[in-house]
């Protein structure tokens, strides 16, 4: 079975524009990655997991990319803090008991962290998605408004299994 790895944030679920709303207009703050750090590294997660929307059916469509039996699925994610990786990765086990999710450290490449060549990154950020094939890996970004960015895009994370490549 062909490895994939999907991202967390942006992907399965928006970890993403509340954060950025509530720090650039309720907080009237500049978004750049020393306030938006900041604002991570304070949350409480657990709390915030719990209220931040999912995207797009992600936890179905990947129950059906599992039952498909076409890839070998983990989780990779970027981290700041232990404690977010802690709530991540129990936010993953209340859906999927046996599923293998990775934290990665904010400041290191997800491409260092596992075996990359042929593996597939599904992924929001383009900035993943070019260190990920420069490294061999397929990549293929999610974009609930379709934006390629150069790869092919997906906005539902069940169509990998529609994709010619990835088979
Ligand atoms: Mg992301």
């Amino acid at each position: 079975m062909k490895q994939l790895y999907i991202d967390f944030d942006g992907v399965i679920l928006d970890t993403i524009t509340y954060p950025y709303e509530y720090v650039g207009k309720s907080l009237g703050l500049e978004i750049n990655s020393e306030n938006m750090g900041k604002f991570y590294s304070e949350l409480d997660w657990n709390q915030f997991l719990k209220k931040m929307p999912i995207i797009n059916n992600s936890i179905e469509c990947i129950e059906r990319i599992i039952k498909s039996k076409q890839f070998e699925v983990s989780i990779l994610t970027h981290v700041t803090t232990l404690d977010e990786a802690i709530e991540k990765v129990e936010y993953i086990r209340k859906y999927f008991k046996d599923i293998t999710v990775i934290p990665v450290p904010r400041k290191i490449s997800k491409t260092k962290m596992v075996y990359t060549e042929g593996a597939i990154l599904i992924d929001d950020f383009a900035g993943n998605l070019e260190e990920w094939t420069e490294a061999g890996g397929i990549g293929i970004r999610f974009s609930t408004k379709l934006s390629s960015k150069g790869y092919p895009v997906i906005d539902y994370l069940d169509q990998i299994l529609e994709l010619e490549l990835a088979v």
